[in-house]
């Protein structure tokens, strides 16, 4: 079983898109994949065709100990992969762990359970560097970093970075940084093709492959709360999702040789 965390504190970035559409794409590809959505916002929940406002546990309840991931996880109608659903009541968890014991290792006690149903376990991490995010980075092998490709995009990265290098080394030694996704991008923006060449000659090999356009059908695919992937197979943002998936299967592949 794969775990990997979906991050990014600035908002808007792609975290979500990208959660979505990749465990879509992976269970397209026959992969057995479970998504955890843990922003408040259950943006992740509504993409995957779960209606947040309708749950009666989510990984809220869990987080807290109160019932067990296997109660609490739902199945993507349209996707034919699991969620593990949030809605507003994880907003309260930031507070109501700081108390706890081993509170940020709480979600990484509940994925251990299941080492067996899963190959890939993606964690879509709040726009924060919260208790949250903390739980997802504890939990995963590595972290997966959607930007778009604009002048301010290398800004905050290091805070990120400094982040995951602070809970590599006090917390997670599993932890690592698989790559960063360029998402949105749009290859007639003279800017975009230079921040995207400053990328990859900073970040080499850490950069992925594939590139996630601007699409619309992406954009358009969660108020129907089917991913992207499935919406519209054709889009090329469906398709760039399609891709990312094959690389990682081939990244998590070369590393069992
Ligand atoms: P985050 O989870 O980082 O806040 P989202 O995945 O919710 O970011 O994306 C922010 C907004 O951008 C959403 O409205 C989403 O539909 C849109 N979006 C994301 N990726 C794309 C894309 N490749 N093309 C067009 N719109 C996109
Ligand atoms: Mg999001």
């Amino acid at each position: 079983m794969h775990i990997f965390a979906i991050a990014n504190q600035k908002g808007g970035v792609g975290k979500t898109t990208t959660a979505v559409n990749l465990a879509a794409a992976l269970a397209a590809s026959g992969q057995r994949t479970l998504l955890v959505d843990l922003d408040p916002q259950g943006n992740a929940t509504m993409g995957s065709g779960i209606d947040k406002r309708g749950l009666q546990v989510s990984v809220y309840q869990v987080l807290l100990q109160l019932i067990t991931l296997a109660e609490a996880r739902a199945t993507s109608p349209a996707g034919k992969f699991d969620v593990l659903p949030a809605n507003r009541d994880l907003a309260g968890a930031e507070v109501e762990l700081v108390d706890l014991d081993l509170r940020e290792m709480r979600l990484k006690a509940a994925l251990a359970e299941h080492r067996d149903d899963y190959d890939f376990v993606l964690i879509d991490c709040p726009p924060s560097l919260s208790m949250l995010t903390l739980n997802g980075l504890c939990a995963a092998h590595g972290v997966i970093i959607p930007m778009q490709c604009e002048y301010y995009a290398l800004e905050g990265l290091s805070d990120l970075v400094n982040t995951i290098k602070k809970v590599h080394a006090n917390l997670n030694r599993d932890l690592k940084i698989i790559g960063l996704l360029r998402v949105m991008f749009d290859p007639r923006n003279t800017l975009s093709n230079q921040v995207s060449a400053q990328l990859e000659q900073h970040f080499g090999d850490k950069v992925f492959k594939t590139l996630v356009p601007r699409n619309v059908r992406l954009a358009e695919a969660p108020s129907y709360g089917v991913p992207g992937v499935l919406f519209d197979r054709a889009a090329k943002g469906a398709q760039a999702y399609m891709t990312f998936a094959d690389e990682m299967i081939e990244r998590v592949g070369q590393w069992k040789e």
